[in-house]
């Protein structure tokens, strides 16, 4: 029977755990999660009939702070897939030291299928249901797959319904206009650009001569092919759910945003103000991206995306991973095996919630930051993480991802021996 994926994500801590001396009780803590809440959301629909949708809400662990963690729209979202999305933001803030445990939610729907009033009766019918569980001192919700900026502000307004006064704290992502930072929606690119950026001199690496392929053209997909592009590294195929194209002369990013932007297709182009050409290019699919034979890979669409059936056929040499559990570890051991380097999720997709964090704190202090003291808070913190997980992978001897984990356990124990352990009461 194949393994769930909360069993493959608890895989990541039994790994940690042989390299770290972490109390029992730590262990213990850290199995399982808090609480979990499933509801069920009525929706009125716009021909008049009513559906019900499944919501999900999972808080892994508080022990470093409130609990932190994007809701998900999509038809596959489950106990199993937001749990261990919980558990992932958990190792997540403790990783890049920010003062939250670890959350997620979701509801099962795909929202393509949805019209605008349907998706805000929606998200809203979300927070309704899950109102007691949330909070900006208990549960802090954000965007993540499919779901935006305007969700999160329906949502933060019926937040506010609820409680009877403004609580901007209590939900992050949300529009300029209703307390959000600047910065915010382009984070986690940023944040894995920052990664990346410190990762070239100690890999040896140049960005001119660096090919790049990205899986998912969403949010943050094509945040990190435009960075990348615009720095000098050749983006040479970029992919979206219905397939991708690929270019070994390089693509121009830019213009593909632009033009999947103004006509809602994805596609190769070159653009110069608004004239817009398609460019020498094929048509591959996401599993041929997967397979290119360039020197960075990057996952940005979802989990579970390279496994055992095509790990022996991944040619990139260093793969980093922006989507949240997007290598299993059954995959990473074949990687490892065969000297890929996998930059993991928990650091490399940090920048988003590093942000959603600056939000937080500009809402409880009443005091808003320029775009440039958020992104450069956000670089200070990229490049301090990341030199230190670098670090204990080379004393360590072990992966990046096992270091990342040694790194997040090392602080989430300290939490937990602060309350006292079973060594303080026996002795
Ligand atoms: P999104 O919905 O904006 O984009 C997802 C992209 O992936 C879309 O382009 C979609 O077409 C594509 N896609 C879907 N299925 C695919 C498949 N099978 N093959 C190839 N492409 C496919 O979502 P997003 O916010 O960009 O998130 C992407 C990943 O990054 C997720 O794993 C998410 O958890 C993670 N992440 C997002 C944030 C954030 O701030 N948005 C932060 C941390 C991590």
């Amino acid at each position: 029977m194949s393994e769930s994926l909360f069993e493959q994500a608890s895989q990541r801590l039994a790994d940690a755990i042989a390299h770290v001396d972490v109390s029992e009780d730590a262990i213990e803590r850290l199995k399982s999660p808090k609480a979990s809440l499933q509801v069920s959301i009525p929706v009125r629909m716009d021909d008049g009939t009513l559906k019900v949708f499944q919501g999900y809400r999972v808080r892994y662990n508080d022990l470093r702070g409130p609990t932190k963690g994007g809701i998900r729209f999509h038809p596959n979202v489950n106990m199993d897939e937001v749990t261990s999305l919980a558990f992932w933001m958990t190792f997540k803030c403790a990783a890049v030291n920010l003062p939250f445990g670890g959350a997620k939610g979701g509801v099962a729907v795909d929202p393509k299928q949805l019209s605008k009033f349907e998706l805000e009766r929606l998200s809203r019918g979300y927070i309704n249901a899950i109102a007691d569980f949330m909070g900006a001192d208990v549960d802090i919700p954000a965007p993540d797959v499919q779901t935006n900026q305007t969700i999160m502000g329906w949502m933060v307004d019926e937040y506010n319904n609820i409680q009877r006064r403004l609580c901007p704290a209590a939900i992050t992502g949300k529009p300029i206009a209703m307390g959000g930072s600047l910065g915010r929606e382009t984070a986690t690119g940023l944040g894995a650009f920052f990664a990346i950026e410190t990762l070239m001199p100690l890999l040896g690496m140049h960005r001119e001569q660096t090919t790049v392929a990205v899986q998912g053209f969403g949010n943050v997909g094509s945040a990190i092919a435009d960075l990348l592009s615009k720095a000098g590294y050749r983006v040479v195929a970029v992919s979206d759910s219905k397939g991708g194209i690929y270019a070994p002369q390089g693509l121009d990013v830019p213009s593909i945003i632009q033009y999947k932007n103004s006509t809602r297709t994805f596609q190769a182009v070159y653009c110069q103000d608004t004239l817009c050409n398609i460019v020498d290019h094929q048509r591959i699919t996401n599993e041929e991206l997967l397979k290119l034979d360039v020197d960075f890979l990057i996952p940005a669409a979802l989990e579970n995306q390279i496994t055992e059936s095509n790990a022996d056929d991944i040619r990139a040499k260093y793969i980093f991973e922006i989507a949240n559990g997007p290598v299993t570890p059954a995959a990473d051991a074949i990687l490892e095996k065969r000297g890929i380097v996998v930059v993991p999720d928990i650091l490399v997709n940090a920048g988003g919630v590093t942000v959603s964090y600056f939000e937080w704190v500009q809402n409880r202090s009443g005091l808003y930051w320029t775009l440039e003291e958020v992104n450069d808070r956000l670089k200070h913190s990229m490049i301090a993480e990341t030199l230190s997980i670098w670090k204990i992978a080379d004393r360590k001897q072990t992966s990046m991802r096992t270091a990342a984990y040694i790194h997040a356990l090392t602080r989430l124990s300290e939490a937990i021996e602060a309350k006292g352990t079973r060594a303080y009461f026996i002795q």
